[in-house]
């Protein structure tokens, strides 16, 4: 499990993001994401219970099975309540839990560092699993945040319909907005079953994501920092899920 290819889209410079755009220079003031949660109240009406497990007994059906077999009875229901644990993060808010901080951190200006956050969310396209990690790092500036804080960021994301770059971006702008430090850095390392399950079918294959800002962006030494802390992603193989 140690060469198997990874796609990466690393930024190649210091300007650009990990979708490849240049930078909008907008990071510091926002603009992004935290508006872009679900906001039920302007989307579509939301589907009862009932109308829910109809739609996978439809689904069942559409597989050529029989929903009214005995192993398949309760499958409607144990879907729903699963779906309410993937989607859990349409109905929580990712900044209340930054707003919690400490600001007598003894002047602690050092870059700040929580690695290995496994996470697991869906992709928008398939629905199909998206399995990885994420690694943030911040310059802190004043404001610290306990570090499960960072990690509730990540799982809030996490458990909606996503693309990993989408992700990354939500997960960098929100610690940036909301803790306003010296910079951040996000990077993520997943594997996605819609590619190694389906359509292509290449399991071991890992993309690489990654949203660099403030100093993460401008300073070389900051960047270079934090991606050696973080094990330089991409370049040991696959992450093994
Ligand atoms: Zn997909």
């Amino acid at each position: 499990m140690t060469s198997t290819p990874s796609i990466s889209s690393f930024p190649t410079s210091a300007g650009k993001n990990a979708t490849g755009n240049e930078a909008t220079g907008n990071e510091a003031t926002g603009h992004s994401t935290i508006g872009d949660k679900a906001n039920p109240a302007s989307g579509p009406r939301q589907p009862s219970r009932d109308e829910a497990m109809q739609a996978v007994e439809t689904l069942l059906r559409w597989a050529g099975d029989d929903p009214r077999r005995e192993g398949l009875a309760g499958t409607p229901d144990r879907v729903v309540r699963a779906y309410e644990q993937y989607f859990s993060g349409y109905r929580t808010d990712p900044v209340e839990f930054l707003q919690k901080t400490f600001e007598e951190a003894e002047g602690y200006d050092e870059m700040v560092l929580l690695r290995d956050i496994r996470f697991e969310s869906h992709c928008e396209h398939h629905m199909a699993p998206i399995i990885g990690r994420a690694h943030i790092g911040y310059l802190p500036q004043n404001r610290v945040v306990g570090i499960s804080k960072l990690a509730r960021v990540v799982d809030v994301y996490a458990r909606r319909l996503q693309i990993q770059e989408k992700m990354t971006v939500q997960i960098a702008n929100t610690i940036n907005e909301v803790l306003q430090p010296k910079g951040v850095g996000v990077v993520i390392e997943a594997t996605h079953q819609c590619m190694t399950t389906r359509g292509v079918h290449k399991p071991g294959t890992t993309l690489v994501t990654s949203r660099m800002l403030g100093r993460f962006r401008k300073g070389d030494s900051t960047r270079r920092e934090f991606l050696a802390l973080i094990g330089n992603p991409g370049t040991q193989g696959s992450i093994g899920y």
